[in-house]
């Protein structure tokens, strides 16, 4: 049992803005993370048509928090379910929240506050190890005190409680997928 991943888009930060956006597909289950600002809506909906994946297919939609860089194009998605870190939305209902995604238990949440207190990442188990989309850390070249983080020390925490789970890849809210061991000590 494990689930796919692809980047559809690297995010980065600058005189623009973009989020990462991540495509996470197990079993009948299609799950975009972050469907945020991006330079024009294309840069998600063509590398989703390359992979075969029509908007109206994806079934849930991940908001690693609620800042509108990460949250823009949500409404792509017309029969998603969305979801954050108090509960899942789809049409008029506001439900519990699911720690794992139903018909995906390779796909979980983690609360991971310190860039706003409702941040939370999403683990993968794919056949290649664990990965996480997660915005404690903006891209792998830093920076290492996030200028905008509500709480800098519960973010170090949660960067730590990441770590410890011993990724092998993560996707960073505003730039390319890296690996741990890229991160400087
Ligand atoms: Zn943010
Ligand atoms: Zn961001």
């Amino acid at each position: 049992m494990s689930a796919r991943v692809d980047v559809l888009t690297a995010g980065y930060v600058g005189d623009r803005v973009a989020s990462s956006v991540v495509l996470v597909r197990e079993n009948d289950v299609i799950v975009v993370v972050d469907p945020g600002m991006v330079a024009d809506r294309s840069r998600i909906l063509e590398p989703l048509h390359a992979l075969g994946v029509h908007e109206d297919d994806v079934t849930d939609v991940i908001f690693s928090h609620h800042h509108p860089d990460h949250t823009l194009n949500a409404a792509l998605f017309a029969r998603a379910s969305y979801r954050d870190v108090w509960a899942t939305y789809r049409d008029d209902r506001w439900d519990d929240r699911c720690d794992v995604l139903p018909g995906a238990p390779s796909v979980s949440l983690m609360d991971t506050p310190g860039h706003t207190p409702q941040d939370i990442s999403t683990l993968i188990e794919t056949d290649q190890g664990l990965v996480v989309c997660t915005h404690l850390w903006w891209s792998v070249e830093g920076p290492l005190v996030d200028p905008l983080a509500s709480d800098q020390a519960q973010l170090e925490s949660s960067r730590a409680a990441v770590l410890a789970l011993a990724p092998v890849m993560i996707v960073p809210g505003h730039g390319a997928p890296f690996s741990p061991s890229d991160l400087p000590v």
